[in-house]
């Protein structure tokens, strides 16, 4: 594999991670007295990022799994799978966490198959085991071992929402989006443009979100405000850009559309 320098070194530094609010304190408490954990917030704000940043100030391996409708228990859990004409066990993403006692991150956990809760309620209650039903065992989770889900309540739907014997079970953490000044900080270095530029893609992101529109599925997040300064970083137009980064994976609506791109004109439009 072509490793440049500048690659490895991000793979060995520490996550970047600019505190909103109390969440580090919160997460810290409760992973200390061995809590689940559900991070409540809209897309793109920062909840993954967090979770990198806690497991490396904690000390911890952290397992990641996107959920989605297709996820099944033994997706998370395990199974056996033929090996040169034997059966054999392989540990799912969660038991190899319970095992190691690693930080494990289900995202967007209420796209999972609802069978999953038989699995997830143990875990995240005081009981802290693991039933491996396949093996008829039950496994006790190692010390550190801490279960922490994501959730977007904007997507919340009859169909898919947390149970409230899920939520009861665990600690939430509310995110939103960061401070105009705090954004603007994590723009410009996530991105590598100047303080100016990031400013520029926070007021118009900050805009967006006061749109009051049902054509939005969702408003500008934190991450596409930094798509969009990569792009500038790379020498595109602030018009190019925003139009590629923001206006064009937010909305299909040819109205909606044309209101985004008439947006970034006002704002930080440069076409001549
Ligand atoms: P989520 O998991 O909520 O969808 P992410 O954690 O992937 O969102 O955040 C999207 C991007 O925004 C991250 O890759 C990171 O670059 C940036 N980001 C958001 N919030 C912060 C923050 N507080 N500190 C540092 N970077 C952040």
């Amino acid at each position: 594999m072509n490793m440049t320098n500048s690659n490895i070194k991000q793979e060995f530094s520490q996550p970047y991670y600019v505190p909103v609010k109390n969440e580090k304190q919160i997460f810290t408490a409760a992973y200390n007295r061995g809590l689940s954990i559900l991070l409540k917030g809209p897309t793109g704000c920062g909840k993954t990022r967090f979770v990198e940043a806690m497991a490396n100030e904690l000390g911890r391996p952290l397992i990641t799994v996107s959920c989605h409708d297709d996820l099944t228990t033994a997706d998370l859990v395990g199974r056996f799978l033929l090996k040169d004409g034997a059966t054999e066990w392989v540990d799912g993403p969660l038991t190899r966490a319970v095992r190691e006692g690693a930080i494990c991150y289900l995202d967007e956990v209420v796209e999972a198959r609802k069978d999953t809760t038989v699995v997830l309620h143990p875990l995240s209650d005081y009981r802290r085991q693991l039933p491996l039903e396949r093996l008829g065992v039950t496994l006790n989770a190692a010390p550190g071992f801490c279960l922490v889900v994501s959730y977007n309540p904007g997507y919340q739907s009859v169909l898919k929402d947390l149970k409230d014997s899920t939520r009861q079970r665990m600690v939430a953490i509310e995110f939103d989006y960061p401070s105009p000044e705090v954004e603007e900080k994590i723009v410009a270095q996530e991105a590598g443009i100047s303080s100016e530029q990031a400013k520029k893609l926070v007021r118009l992101g900050q805009a967006i979100r006061r749109l009051e529109t049902g054509g939005l599925r969702e408003v500008a997040s934190t991450r596409v405000l930094i798509a969009a300064g990569q792009l500038v970083a790379e020498g595109l137009t602030f018009t190019d850009a925003a139009t590629a980064a923001i206006a064009g994976p937010l909305t299909d609506d040819v109205q909606v559309s044309n209101g985004l791109l008439k947006m970034i004109e006002v704002y930080i439009g440069d076409k001549g």
